[in-house]
C-alpha cells in the first residue's frame, strides 16, 4: 500500500481539460502524458492540491475555479500598442504576440484588433477567468533526482534530459 503522491515526486498523468460548456480546451490523451514535479507549483494549485496522496491508476475529476487556476480576468491587461512600435509584418486578430516590457520581462498577448495606427492586445492568460474541469488519470509516480528538486522542475520522463 503506497501513501501516494508527496512533495518531490515526479508525477506523470493524462488529462482532458474542458470548460463549463463541455468544450475540450486541452488534452494529453492521444499524445504524451504530462510529467511535473509535485509540490513545486509546476501546475496550477487547484489541480496540484487534488493530486496529493493519489496513486498510480487513480482517475479523478477536478473542478478548478479561476482563483486556483489562471487567475481572474484582468481588463487592464487589454490595451493598445502603437502600430509603429510593432514589427512591420502582417498582424491579424487571433495571432499571438511576444511583448518585451521595460523591465525585460516577456509577455505573451493575443491580438484582438488591428488598424493602421494601433493594435489592441489582450495579455491575460487564455484561461484566465475560466472555470476548468479536468479529468485526470495518474500514469506513473517516481522519486525526483536531486537535480530536479534543486531546479524545481522535471527533466523529462526518465529524469535524464538536460537543458
Ligand atoms: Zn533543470
Amino acid at each position: 500500500m503506497s501513501a501516494g503522491i508527496v512533495k518531490d515526486q515526479v508525477v506523470t498523468f493524462h488529462y482532458t481539460l474542458r470548460d463549463k460548456e463541455g468544450n475540450v480546451l486541452d488534452q494529453s490523451v492521444g499524445g504524451d502524458p504530462l510529467a511535473y514535479l509535485h509540490g513545486h507549483h509546476n501546475i496550477i494549485p487547484g489541480l496540484e492540491t487534488h493530486l496529493t496522496a493519489r496513486n498510480v491508476g487513480d482517475k479523478l475529476e477536478v473542478h478548478v475555479t479561476p482563483e486556483n487556476g489562471y487567475g481572474a480576468y484582468d481588463p487592464e491587461k487589454c490595451f493598445l500598442i502603437e502600430r509603429a512600435q510593432l514589427p512591420q509584418v502582417d498582424l491579424e486578430p487571433g495571432m499571438a504576440l511576444e511583448l518585451h516590457a521595460d523591465d525585460g520581462e516577456t509577455l505573451m498577448a493575443a491580438i484582438i484588433a488591428v488598424d493602421d495606427k494601433a493594435v489592441e492586445v489582450d495579455a491575460n492568460h487564455p484561461m484566465a477567468g475560466k472555470d476548468l474541469f479536468f479529468e485526470v488519470e495518474i500514469m506513473a509516480i517516481r522519486a525526483a533526482s536531486q537535480e530536479e528538486v534543486a531546479h524545481g522542475h522535471v527533466h523529462g520522463p526518465d529524469g535524464h534530459h538536460h537543458h
